[in-house]
């Protein structure tokens, strides 16, 4: 545990999955004097105020922020510019102004313009996350050994930079200084491409007329399962994220389209030398996620597997 807090007062705006577990880990490790948390849903708020997610809560977002020294917003990306309006007003001069979107240059765009000149506005996104969402789904610990990239503006304060990447290699992450374009071109294929195709994949399952719904259930240790994981992922927050990193995410699909002919006519030729040596390379890739500490090496994602059933006569 760090005892040194890093800030006087940190406000977060929205306490979903991801504001709950910044607000866990900043309460847990005394990163700040006071916290003082927010959110839309006045459900959400009370539940905030029941399980003590923060010092305060406030009733909005302008009483949120006042005198606070780090603001981040954890609102979808669709609601970043209404959140940087109300507060814009509100915020104290040489204020660090935030977010944790999972797109960086529509952010920038929308949330820049609105923020008074005397703040430093450095978007940053962690990258870590799971498919629930809500007040209740957070937990301190998301971000241990998770990247949180930071995508400061050109001409961006190297002090106030330097303060937030600390604050997020305080919460556990290791901290990467990016452009917003270049953010959105590498988490278009590692993170929103992904995420488009569990989707497809489970809504194709869902819709075939010789493959019985029951079945789709019944086998879907098969493969399936691992996507209907991803693809029950929070609709709003995915909704923005393909409104917002339009250009990117078509550019890596029609990059996806053009392996997936490739591999589409090896079927169709049975060549299986094309297909074993595709699958040899991305048996590599995974290889490498797990070598570097991304995920872990237990089988079949680590899922316990029971004990053998008992044959008759066994005592
Ligand atoms: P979430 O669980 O749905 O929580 C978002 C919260 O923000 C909701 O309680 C929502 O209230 C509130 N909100 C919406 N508009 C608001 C506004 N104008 N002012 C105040 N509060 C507002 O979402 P999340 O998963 O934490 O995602 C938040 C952000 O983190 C998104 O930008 C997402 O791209 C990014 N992110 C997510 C993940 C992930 O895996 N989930 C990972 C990394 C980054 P209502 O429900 O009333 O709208």
């Amino acid at each position: 545990m760090n005892a040194a807090p890093l800030f006087a007062r940190v406000a977060l705006i929205g306490l979903g999955l991801i504001g709950s577990s910044v607000a866990r880990a900043v309460r847990q490790l005394g990163l700040a004097d006071e916290l003082v948390a927010t959110d839309a849903s006045p459900q959400v708020r009370a539940r905030a105020a029941e399980i003590g997610l923060a010092d305060r809560i406030a009733d909005d977002n302008a009483a949120a922020v006042k005198d606070a020294d780090l603001v981040i917003a954890c609102v979808p990306v669709g609601a970043c510019a209404a959140v940087a309006q109300s507060i814009a007003p509100h915020l104290k001069p040489g204020a660090i102004v935030s977010d944790v979107g999972s797109v960086k240059a529509a952010v920038l765009r929308a949330m820049a313009p609105e923020l008074p000149p005397h703040t430093h506005f450095i978007p940053a996104h962690p990258v870590a996350g799971t498919e629930d969402s809500g007040p209740d789904a957070g937990f301190a610990e998301l971000f241990i050994n998770r990247w949180c990239i930071l995508t400061p503006p050109a001409g961006a304060d190297a002090a106030a930079v330097e303060r937030l990447a600390e604050f997020w290699r305080r919460l556990g992450a290791n901290v990467e200084v990016m452009t917003a374009e270049h953010h959105d071109l590498v988490l278009a294929v590692t993170s929103h491409l992904p995420h488009l195709i569990a989707y497809t994949i489970v809504g194709t399952a869902d819709e075939l007329e010789d493959v019985t719904r029951s079945e789709v259930l019944k086998f879907s240790a098969g493969g399936f399962r691992d996507f209907t994981r991803i693809a029950a992922s929070d609709p709003t927050m995915w909704r923005d994220v393909f409104l917002n990193n339009k250009e990117a995410v078509l550019e890596m699909l029609g990059a996806f389209q053009e392996d997936l002919s490739k591999l589409t006519r090896a079927i169709r030729r049975g060549d299986g030398e094309a297909l074993f040596d595709h699958f040899t390379r991305t048996r590599a890739i995974r290889r490498g996620i797990v070598s570097i500490g991304q995920d872990a090496a237990g089988p079949d994602f680590g899922r316990p597997h029971g004990p053998l059933p008992k044959t008759e006569g066994e005592g």
